[in-house]
């Protein structure tokens, strides 16, 4: 899954309004930022088989330390205990924003597992879970889009704009996001050689989370 891991960011941040939302769009996305490098560093595998599903030739036969739940559980706890002890600016709701973050991480297993073809393992080998949503481009996308939609209208419902512009920037952001999935599911070739790819989900995920934070700080 792509930009719908953002709905729980969006979502996250309408429950606990001390946490950041750049941080979040981080959190949710944080262990697809591991496996891409940890692919090219020979650490976890991904085999490119055309047309694996509809959406991706991505055949992933080896990636418990990122997409285990297990290891998913591991990354959540780090999080929370670097969030808690070493990022949190606000020390009072640094429990809480911890979990948060925690959660978001997380997060990220459930919402990959809608998509994914039978791949994410609990620790590693079998069994492992998936309900192959990828198998259609147009489920995908459109589930993709409910999801991040109402998690912008939860967000926008339990966060206030400081200006009139900053009331449309959120909507406008997502509506960008979905116009990239767009893009990227129906426009653009797939994507077959690790290294440019890599480089490119990396440069997107930053770049969401940028703009989001730069969102958010315009929102109450
Ligand atoms: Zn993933």
């Amino acid at each position: 899954m792509f930009i719908g891991h953002y709905a729980v960011a969006f979502a996250l941040k309408g429950k606990e309004k001390n946490a950041s939302l750049g941080m979040l769009f981080i959190a949710t996305q944080f262990v697809d930022i591991l496996f891409f490098p940890f692919v090219v560093a020979g650490l976890e595998h991904l085999k490119f088989v055309k047309g694996f599903t509809a959406v991706n030739d991505f055949n992933m036969d080896f990636y418990p330390f990122t997409h285990g739940l297990l290891g998913s559980f591991v990354w959540a706890l780090l999080f929370y205990v670097v969030y808690r002890f070493v990022l949190a600016k606000n020390k009072a709701a640094s429990k809480r924003i911890a979990l948060v973050m925690a959660l978001a991480v997380l997060s990220h297993w459930f919402t990959d597992l809608i998509v994914h073809t039978p791949d994410l393992p609990l620790i590693n080998g079998q069994p492992k879970f998936g309900f192959g949503l990828w198998h259609s481009k147009i489920l995908t996308y459109l589930t993709e889009a409910a999801l991040l939609i109402l998690g912008l209208v939860y967000y926008l419902k339990k966060t206030k704009a400081v200006s009139k512009t900053s009331r449309y920037t959120a909507t406008v952001f997502v509506t960008f996001l979905l116009l990239i999935n767009y893009l990227n599911l129906f426009v653009l070739p797939t994507n077959d050689a690790i290294k440019s790819l890599t480089v490119s989900a990396l440069v997107f995920y930053f770049l969401f989370a940028g703009i989001a934070h730069f969102i958010d700080k315009k929102r109450t």
